[in-house]
């Protein structure tokens, strides 16, 4: 059967629909786009915030309207149905689907037998089936594969609805891991992510992430390894001295949530802004050509003028490549959804312009200072539509985006080549440089 696989969100999602992705093709199922009419749509939904929410909602009304004849709801949207909320209402989607779609809801407690689940569903289609639907197949969603190392999170951030949705954290056995990136290897890829909710809370023993990182190190042949984000009191100097290792590539990114101590407090952050800056400032000085992103969060309830001041004086000190703004939203069952003093929008709106004016500057300053550096890039596809086909983008190691004009037709998805930043552009939701 033609299956398709969609999410919105982290990469955590990313990496539990690949999972899944070879499952079923080991299987015998064939991997699609949405556009190529899949008997099975997977979509991993999201619950970080209310817009999240909103948007995953939306999509799984717009993919049922679509009459796939399976659709499968996963991800923290879904299982904060458990919590009283109902993102993603099964009346609402098969309002708008026609009577041949079948729709499957994964919650948490179920996700270790996702594949297992999905692949029942479609033993039992198939069973009413006369045709052999079974075709040869070959995945790939995108040219990284993300490899899931761990779940939950015990942490107790106060504004956070994914540790509701998650649950406790749960690390996956490093046999697990490396057998899933050596069987990734024989297919064919290249680089990998180890993605987790709190990546570095991975642990197996006495082993830490490091430990973890060393012998994917020495036991697969990796080319390129990144972390998909790592909490600031996870990061220590016995991680990032493994970077001396050319293989890991020189981007982390590290939330921060507000540049305001008084503000972290209150969200029970557990790194203040002091140990934040110098975690920062030890990372760039023992790694090369080091890229660090962050996320931040506006308007989260009792912030003061003074303190908002004291977060865009951080984001000046930091001088941070890239920075994820959300605008604070109330989640149900969180502890900041209580709290006094809420923020009105138009303060949190005006907030978030002041600070995405500021990111913007520093962004093309950092940028600026890439033009000349060598790199190596890893080709994913031709640049979004409407643009030349033979304009290609791919990442260099540091996460930096490349678009490069060739000359002539040529295909250079999964291929890496040596490259030189020439020029940089940041267009709406695009930030790159030009090789
Ligand atoms: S560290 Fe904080 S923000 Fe991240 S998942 Fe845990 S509780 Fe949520």
């Amino acid at each position: 059967m033609k299956i398709a696989f969609h999410y919105l969100g982290c990469r955590l999602n990313e990496a539990e629909n690949e999972h899944i992705a070879r499952d079923m093709v080991e299987a015998g199922h064939q991997m699609v786009t949405l556009d190529d009419q899949p008997d099975i749509i997977v979509l991993n939904t999201c619950g970080v915030t209310g817009e999240a929410m909103r948007k995953s909602r939306k999509c799984a009304r717009k993919l049922a309207a679509g009459g796939p004849r399976m659709l499968v709801l996963m991800g923290c949207a879904v299982d904060l149905m458990e919590n009283g909320e109902n993102p993603v209402d099964d009346e609402d989607v098969a309002a708008k689907s026609d009577d041949s779609v079948q729709i499957i809801r994964i919650l948490r407690k179920d996700k270790p037998d996702a594949s297992k689940i999905i692949l029942s569903a479609i033993s039992q289609f198939l069973s009413n089936q006369t045709q052999d639907l079974k075709e040869t197949a070959k995945y790939r969603l995108r040219m990284r594969s993300f490899i899931k190392i761990e779940d939950g999170c015990n942490n107790q951030c106060t504004y956070c609805s994914v540790r509701i949705a998650r649950g406790r954290e749960v690390s996956y056995p490093t046999q697990q891991i490396l057998d899933e990136i050596n069987h990734c290897i024989a297919l064919g890829e290249k680089e990998f992510v180890l993605t987790g909710v709190q990546v570095g809370a991975w642990k197996e023993g006495n082993r830490r992430l490091h430990d973890l990182i060393v012998d994917i190190l020495d036991k697969t042949a990796v080319r390129r390894l990144r972390l998909s984000s790592i909490e600031p009191w996870h990061t220590r100097p016995e991680l990032w001295q493994l970077w001396h290792d050319t293989r890991l590539c020189p981007h982390f990114h590290i939330p921060v949530q507000s540049g305001s101590d008084a503000v972290l407090t209150a969200m029970k952050r557990r790194t203040p802004i002091d140990g934040y800056l110098e975690k920062m400032a030890a990372i760039r000085a023992e790694i090369p050509h080091v890229r660090i992103s962050t996320d931040l969060i506006v308007g989260f309830p009792g912030e003061t003028d003074q303190m908002w001041q004291e977060t865009l004086s951080f984001i000046r000190q930091a001088q941070f490549d890239d920075v994820h703004l959300f605008r604070f939203s109330a989640r149900p069952g969180t502890i900041a959804a209580d709290l006094p003093d809420q923020i009105s929008p138009v303060t949190k709106h005006k907030r978030w312009y002041e600070a995405e004016t500021l990111i913007a500057d520093i962004r093309r300053q950092r940028l600026n200072a890439a033009i000349g550096q060598p790199c190596e890039v890893l080709w994913e596809n031709i640049c979004e539509k409407g643009v030349d086909k033979n304009c290609w983008y791919g990442y260099s190691k540091n996460y930096l985006r490349l678009n490069r004009w060739f000359d002539a037709d040529v295909y250079m998805r999964g291929n890496v080549t040596s490259e030189t930043f020439s020029e940089c552009d940041i267009e709406p939701n695009i930030k790159y440089c030009v090789g």
